[in-house]
């Protein structure tokens, strides 16, 4: 059932938030052990808090008693923070992210932590530590990633709405993947503050949800302007009903960015979006995106390049996990050889490797340059329209294990997503029709900076009601 209308009866005092979280935990205890969304489930704090608010009055809190999944690279007070990563196996987080603590204010229930590739790196969520999240609507493909976790815990009902993260598309590609609405703010929009660093330039904290209007609400909840991260910006966050006016928009099309690699269903899709929201009165336009496809090319080096700076606080002295050693040197060394995955060695690699003396300038510097130059595509771009869209991935969901050996493959599945997260917009994906095979096929919808409010409005216009699972 969707956040608003799990909030309508609990306010009505309908069933009171223990009565809620019980069924909560009947869900998970009966999927867990097939689709693993969890890291780590916190049922009897789950039901303290619950009846802890028993004694509070539901029309004082906006998310009184719903039960919500977080990633496990965002920090929750006391629960263990793994980012599915056996280098922090263990380490329990002293503080709370700032947009966890929105959420608990309101009066939400943290249920668990849920599954992600290791640090976030990856698209399907087999790279974690703690084995693969399974997709919710077929258990025998990917759930997608990072935010793996996240989806399928939503989809399959174990949290009415969770948070992800994406700093390449991993809160928009799992919610594709799964059927559901998957929005990453504005870069600043949400504090970063309790985000576990991948590529700090990149990364936000975004919600996932059943529909437009739960992800809407959360948004609301959880922007806004943070002074313990620097890079939060201070702009007005619009009221949850001042979002939905249904408004028509001047729609943007980059035609040229369809490539043949697309899925036939998937681009078949994609031209209905257009018609649809033609017939709907919108204004479609062509837009031309010059620099597209160094795109994801440009996300790898610099993604890769700050996680490598970022990871290296991890050395077997401050957090979690620490190998035996003789001295330091080989303390450090037996720790990241046996706490970081393979996936992660091939980022820090990768980036050491862009940042190194000789190369620095051949590709981190070429590569902050060409971001620059597609910043100035979509500048111009929303000089003519208001938003622009594409599909949200080019492939649907493939079987467990297929693409695990072949990274480049797997990362082609971030060819659109990478785009905002370089650029700084937001950007929604959102399903828009059930495929012939069961999955289904989502629309992405990107946004000029601080207007979420339009990718909502425009989302919740065409979004394909599904149902959990
Ligand atoms: N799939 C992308 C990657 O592998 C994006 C990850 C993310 O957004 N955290 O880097």
């Amino acid at each position: 059932m969707s956040v608003l209308e799990l909030l309508k009866l609990l306010k009505k005092k309908e069933i009171t938030p223990y009565e809620l979280i019980l069924e909560y935990i009947k869900i998970i205890e009966e999927k867990e052990n097939v689709y693993n969304a969890f890291i780590n489930v916190y049922k009897e704090e789950a039901i303290r808090r619950a009846l802890e608010l028993s004694k509070f009055e539901p029309d004082n809190y906006l998310l009184y008693g719903i039960p919500i999944g977080v990633k496990d690279n965002i920090a929750v007070e006391n629960m263990e923070l793994t980012c599915g990563s056996r280098i922090l196996l263990g380490f329990k987080s002293p503080y709370s992210a700032t947009a966890v603590k929105r959420l608990i204010n309101e009066g939400a229930i943290i249920i668990g932590k849920t599954n992600l590739d290791e640090f976030g790196m990856g698209c399907s969520t087999e790279f974690s530590y703690f084995g693969p999240t399974k997709n919710a609507i077929n258990p025998e493909y990917v759930a997608g990633g990072s935010s793996g976790g996240s989806a399928v815990a939503v989809k399959i009902g174990e949290c009415a709405i969770s948070l992800g993260s994406d700093t390449g598309g991993s809160i928009r590609q799992p919610s594709a993947f799964n059927g559901l609405v998957g929005l990453k703010p504005t870069y600043g929009r949400v504090s970063r503050y309790g985000l576990v660093a991948f590529a700090s330039s990149l990364d936000q904290i975004g919600p996932i949800g059943l529909n437009v209007r739960d992800v809407a609400y959360i948004w609301t909840i959880i922007s806004g302007y943070d002074p313990k991260d620097s890079t939060s910006v201070n702009v007005q966050v619009e009221k949850f009903d001042e979002i939905f006016k249904f408004k028509k928009y001047k729609i943007g099309v980059p035609r040229h960015i369809i490539t043949d690699d697309v899925d036939k269903e998937i681009k078949e899709g994609f031209e209905y979006a257009i018609k649809k929201l033609t017939d709907m009165g919108h204004i479609v336009e062509d837009v031309k995106l010059n620099y597209w496809k160094y795109a994801l090319s440009v996300y790898h080096i610099i993604s890769s390049s700050e996680a490598s700076s970022n990871l290296l606080r991890y050395d077997g002295i401050r957090y979690g996990y620490r190998a035996d050693g003789e001295d330091l040197i080989e303390v450090y060394f037996k720790t990241r050889s046996e706490g970081f995955g393979d996936e992660v060695k091939r980022r820090i690699l990768i980036g050491t490797f862009c940042l190194s003396y000789g190369y620095y300038d051949e590709y981190y510097i070429k590569a902050s340059k060409v971001r620059r130059l597609l910043k100035e595509d979509f500048i111009n771009a929303f000089k003519n329209v208001d938003v622009i869209i594409t599909p949200t991935v080019p492939t649907f969901p493939w079987k467990i294990g297929e693409r695990i050996s072949d990274p480049v493959k797997m990362y082609l599945a971030d060819i659109y997503t990478v785009l905002a997260n370089l650029v700084g917009i937001p950007a929604i994906s959102v399903p828009i029709q059930k495929s012939s095979n069961g999955f289904y096929i989502n629309l992405q919808i990107m946004g000029n900076y601080f207007r979420e409010a339009d990718i909502l409005d425009l989302a919740e216009q065409i979004f394909y009601e599904n149902n959990p699972i």
